[in-house]
């Protein structure tokens, strides 16, 4: 993907999955918070149950034009945690420990390649940022990765903007943030709809972070984030 970069001023990354993942996986944390509730599920019933519950709260997102806020990502939690985990003693208790959990820096970690990719970008004169849906509880969490204060003076988080990728008010503040042309600026994701398909659509480059190979098709894509440098 080095071909890309002579072309591009800013480089944005998407927070989970592409620079910071879960640690435990987040089925591991779900059946231990259902676990102490009472509801005990495989790791693959949880897995399945979060992607039903996760794909419907996508589409009450797109039937409202991606608008969002602090609040409508605290009820999308919510949503998705109590179907997740329909059958615990109490869901509010197990939603709220969930939702803390995720605000918390020690229950993540950053792409081991990252680093040193974002060193590597800001010395060759490229402007770097974040651009993640999430909520303010992102802040806490970049907190304690001093891996990624590189990114820290341009961070766009969906509950803020008030409007979440894919919509192109989302990428529209990311091109005012990195401070040039639409097409100068390369922004890198895990999620093919979200992050590839709603930059391009809004003029931007893009790169799909795709680790286990689902789409070959795609041009732009890596499965490593050293990749982009490689
Ligand atoms: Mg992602």
């Amino acid at each position: 993907m080095a071909h890309l970069l002579p072309k591009v001023r800013a480089v944005f990354f998407d927070a989970v999955g592409t620079l910071l993942f879960p640690n435990p996986s987040a089925p591991v944390v779900y059946a231990e918070a259902a676990r102490r509730h009472g509801l005990f599920l495989s790791l693959d019933e949880v897995r399945n149950r979060f992607i039903a519950a996760y794909c419907r709260e996508e589409q009450v997102d797109a039937n409202a034009s991606w608008v969002t806020s602090e609040e409508r990502e605290h009820q999308r939690w919510r949503c998705i945690v109590t179907e997740t985990l329909t059958g615990v003693s109490d869901p509010d208790v197990c939603f709220q420990h969930l939702f803390d959990h995720f605000a918390l820096s020690s229950s993540w970690k950053v792409a081991p390649d990252a680093e040193v990719l974002l060193r590597s970008l800001t010395d060759s004169g490229v402007v770097l940022g974040l651009g993640s849906n999430y909520d303010a509880r992102l802040w806490s969490i970049l907190e304690g990765f001093p891996e990624l204060a590189l990114l820290r003076d341009r961070v766009v988080i969906s509950a803020s903007v008030g409007v979440r990728k894919p919509g192109a008010p989302f990428f529209r503040e990311v091109i005012q943030l990195a401070g040039c042309e639409p097409g100068e600026v390369l922004f890198v994701g895990d999620d093919l709809a979200n992050d590839y398909d709603g930059a391009t659509s809004a003029g931007l480059r893009a790169v799909l972070l795709d680790p286990h190979n689902k789409h070959a098709d795609i041009p732009e894509r890596i499965t490593r984030l050293a990749e982009l440098i490689d």
